[in-house]
């Protein structure tokens, strides 16, 4: 029997849980990504810059939930496997070589332009077409947008030091 849940998605349903899928493997990406950030960093505001990757990592992680959450919904599978995370992913895996605050702080900037990129495509997707990934995705896009402002604010902070 089919879902009317699903059934109301103007989408090729397939296709939606595949981009989904590249979504929650960019995430954990960028949870890890700031997890060690946070364990490795050093250098001048290096508490207020744990505090942030800190917050962040959960955020993400938060956010790969969400999404792995709605592909059930959707009658999907999420990622069974973290290895397809580099074949999935769109933003990739910024490795923090290199532990001072403003490198570290830096590499969460590109991250975070790259989300907002890849969950405003996703909108444009989803606009009309499926109200309920919509919202969720809106909801993610508004964090990312704030990640993005406050590794800024840390970058301008440490440029006044
Ligand atoms: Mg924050
Ligand atoms: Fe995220
Ligand atoms: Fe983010």
């Amino acid at each position: 029997m089919g879902m009317k849940g699903t059934d109301l998605i103007k989408l090729d349903v397939k296709d939606l849980i595949k981009q989904l899928n590249k979504a929650i493997a960019d995430e954990w990406f960028a949870y890890y990504q700031y997890w060690i950030g946070a364990k490795v960093v050093v250098g001048p505001l290096r508490s207020a810059a744990v505090a942030e990757l800190t917050q962040h990592a959960a955020d993400e992680l938060r956010h790969a939930g969400l999404i792995a959450d709605r592909i059930i919904q959707l009658g999907g599978t999420p990622l069974l496997n973290p290895k397809d995370f580099d074949k999935y992913s769109t933003c990739g895996f910024l490795e923090p070589t290199d532990p001072k605050v403003k490198a570290i702080i830096k590499q969460g900037v590109t991250g975070e332009r790259c989300a907002i990129e890849v969950y405003n495509n996703l909108l444009t997707l989803t606009k009309d077409k499926d109200l309920v990934t919509y919202e969720m995705l809106l909801l993610i896009l508004k964090d990312e947008i704030e990640h993005e402002a406050d590794f800024m604010a840390l970058l301008e902070d440490l440029a006044a030091i």
